[in-house]
């Protein structure tokens, strides 16, 4: 297991929502284009249905509305899951054109991600021995390749949006604008990162797979993603923003991580969660807006829960897991 550094939040939980607020107003604008405008949800026309993506069980229970979408929990595995979801082509086409602002809102706020970067590539380096080759899929404008190239891995990236990749690129890393599937690289990696991407790729057990085959044999799939069993989430529900309602078509937790690592081959050799939204909770517990409220209180729930507890029970806001191939 990684050791625990959390990261500290330097500035208030009011003043990073804010700053994150163009990001979510962004995405929730290119919702818009996919509504039905009577029903306020998306138009059947982009929709499919489907089985639990972890666990394969078609029994499900409907749990709220969000933006156009639907989220529903495998009665299984306990997974919360769109469904109906986009098709697999308006899916990519919403990615290829629409720019999600995720690349600038990391670098405004780099210091708070450049821990939980560190404390990724430290947990990796656990496992693998020291730096080799990388592979970051979804790799934004490349934030995270900045942090392992510095740290001597040779760096590559995948990126479907032409504008981050361009950025990428522009800081010489090895970009191709591709799906996994497509991509076309002359050497294995040592280890394949997804920051904040697996909860937005839709068949997860189809992805293990084909990772496997550009992976060396001891190599290592790093998963850091908005976990459902945090506590923020199952408090706020509905509120909580890892429901977005078009892009995170899949939020795992613990259960239904182990249960499609099962099914796809691998083993969760580590497993951390990050980010506490201890302020976030406050802010709510307090009748104001979760994310833009001005409770002061980041520290701690009624003197009582702190950041700590709430990592050793794996309930933090995103967990970060490193799966081997068996
Ligand atoms: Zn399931």
């Amino acid at each position: 297991m990684s050791n625990n550094i959390s990261p500290v939040l330097h500035l208030s939980t009011r003043e990073m929502h804010l700053k994150r607020k163009a990001m979510w107003d962004a995405s929730m604008k290119n919702h818009g284009a996919y509504m039905d405008p009577e029903t306020h949800l998306f138009s059947e026309a982009h929709l499919e249905r489907r089985a639990c993506p972890a666990c394969g069980s078609g029994d499900h229970s409907f749990l709220f509305h969000k933006s156009g979408g639907s989220y529903v929990i495998c009665k299984q595995c306990k997974m919360v899951y769109l469904n109906p979801v986009f098709k697999d082509d308006v899916l990519e086409n919403y990615y290829r054109n629409n720019h999600t602002l995720q690349g600038e809102t990391v670098a405004a706020d780099i210091e708070f991600y450049a821990k939980l970067y560190r404390q990724g590539l430290s947990s990796i380096e656990q496992h693998i021995g020291s730096a080799g080759r990388i592979l970051d899929v979804g790799c934004s404008t490349g934030n995270f390749l900045d942090i392992a190239k510095s740290a001597d891995w040779q760096c590559h990236g995948l990126e479907l949006n032409q504008t981050e990749a361009k950025l990428a690129k522009a800081k010489g890393h090895n970009i191709q604008e591709n799906l996994l599937s497509r991509a076309d690289f002359a050497e294995k990696f040592d280890a394949i990162t997804l920051w904040d991407v697996f909860e937005h790729i839709k068949d997860g057990h189809a992805f293990l797979k084909e990772a496997r085959k550009s992976l060396r044999p001891s190599g290592v799939i790093f998963v850091q993603s908005p976990s459902r069993d945090a506590l923020a989430a199952r408090i706020l529900q509905a509120q909580c923003n890892m429901f977005d309602g078009l892009e995170h078509v899949n939020l795992y937790g613990m259960e239904s991580l182990t249960q499609l690592c099962n099914r796809a081959g691998y083993t969760i050799v580590s497993y951390e969660t990050v980010i506490s939204e201890i302020g976030v909770i406050n802010n709510h517990l307090e009748y104001e807006d979760p994310y833009l409220g001005f409770s002061k209180n980041a520290k701690s729930l009624f003197g009582m829960i702190d950041e700590a507890w709430i990592h050793e029970r794996k309930i933090g806001y995103k967990f970060q897991a490193c799966l081997q191939a068996r």
